[in-house]
């Protein structure tokens, strides 16, 4: 049995997640007291927010569904273990102004809005302080200032907060202020949305990227093929063709895509969609987030049986990213873990 739910337009489905822990495990036909209960401990601390499209894709009476893994509060996320901080890539000092993060010699981070779709467990960013750092009209000026003084950065990223919960609107506004520096040559939107309401990319998004001067990347954030329905597949594909580069980034997550098949499956059905596998994260040690945290035996078995299966092209690059280094650190091949 699974849950059906007649998607609505994005909009609708923004405003109709669920958030109650009792909800999520009651559609899927979950009643273990202990799984409740831990739910709305953790749940207090970082919410439980999940779109209903996202949920008919998990199987019904299974608590160890990969994308339930991935939304459903725990009460592990609650314990402390060495290491595990709420700002474990230092963003508060690359934190420039609101709103902007600068952290290596080309790219420049906007964080316009807080929101998210979905909450992921593993989030590095779950205790961001979003409220005290999101840039008003008003700061635009300050931003422009410290771009020019920077000639170096040719590339804006929007990122999570998830930047396609901003209203088209709301995004033609930023657009067409980063459009207006010369030095700016690309953007890249880093979202989750596309793959958890795939309604968001319908043709007022695609129309106000494609009539962009800049180049657009599209980063959809996918970590299990389960995720990837034959609608998502065809919108992804539709966008890439009006010449949107679509890349994947994932993160690997003890219980959710810690297997080559699970992997290998993913990067099969993204290519499917015309999206490029770009990056397969090592978990960032967020507090909160230890039970996902793999050894680093299992991640190299699970790497190397990635580049046996598949052809170089779906086989996304594993790095992980280290505070105050000056880009992502490639890890195959390197004894750094
Ligand atoms: S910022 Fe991205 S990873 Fe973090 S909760 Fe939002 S969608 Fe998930």
């Amino acid at each position: 049995m699974t849950y059906i739910y007649q998607e609505q337009n994005w909009q609708s489905q923004m405003s109709d997640l669920i958030t109650d822990p009792h909800e999520l495990l009651n559609i899927l036909g979950l009643e273990p007291e202990d799984l409740l209960s831990g739910a709305i401990l953790a749940s207090a601390q970082f919410k439980l927010r999940v779109p209903r499209a996202f949920v008919t894709k998990m199987q019904h009476e299974n608590p160890l569904d990969p994308l339930l893994l991935q939304v459903l509060p725990h009460h592990l996320e609650l314990e402390d273990h060495a290491g595990f901080v709420s700002d474990p890539l230092g963003e508060e000092a690359a934190n420039q102004l609101p709103g902007v993060l600068h952290k290596y010699k080309s790219r420049f981070l906007l964080t316009l809005t807080g929101a998210c779709a979905i909450h992921c467990r593993y989030c590095f960013r779950r205790h961001f302080p979003y409220q005290e750092n999101l840039p008003k009209n008003e700061d635009w000026l300050n931003i422009e200032k410290y771009l020019l003084s920077q000639p170096d950065i040719n590339e804006v990223i929007l990122s999570g907060g998830d930047p396609l919960t901003l209203s088209n609107r709301q995004l033609t506004l930023w657009l067409k202020r980063i459009e207006s520096l010369n030095q700016i040559e690309i953007l890249r939107i880093h979202s989750r949305v596309p793959v958890t309401i795939s309604a968001r990319l319908d043709e007022e998004l695609a129309s106000l990227l494609k009539n962009s001067r800049l180049r657009i990347i599209l980063v959809v954030h996918s970590n299990h093929p389960n995720e990837l329905d034959d609608n998502i597949c065809q919108q992804l594909s539709k966008l890439s063709q009006q010449d949107i580069l679509i890349l994947n980034q994932s993160v690997l997550l003890k219980g959710v895509n810690d297997s080559v098949e699970v992997l290998t499956a993913l990067s099969q059905r993204l290519f499917s969609a015309r999206v490029i596998p770009y990056y397969l994260h090592v978990l960032d040690k967020v507090k909160g987030a230890h039970h996902f945290d793999l050894g680093v035996e299992d991640i190299d078995r699970i790497y190397t049986g990635l580049l046996a299966a598949l052809p170089g092209y779906l086989v996304p690059k594993l790095v992980r990213e280290i505070a105050g280094e000056q880009n992502k650190t490639p890890l195959y091949g390197v004894s750094i873990f």
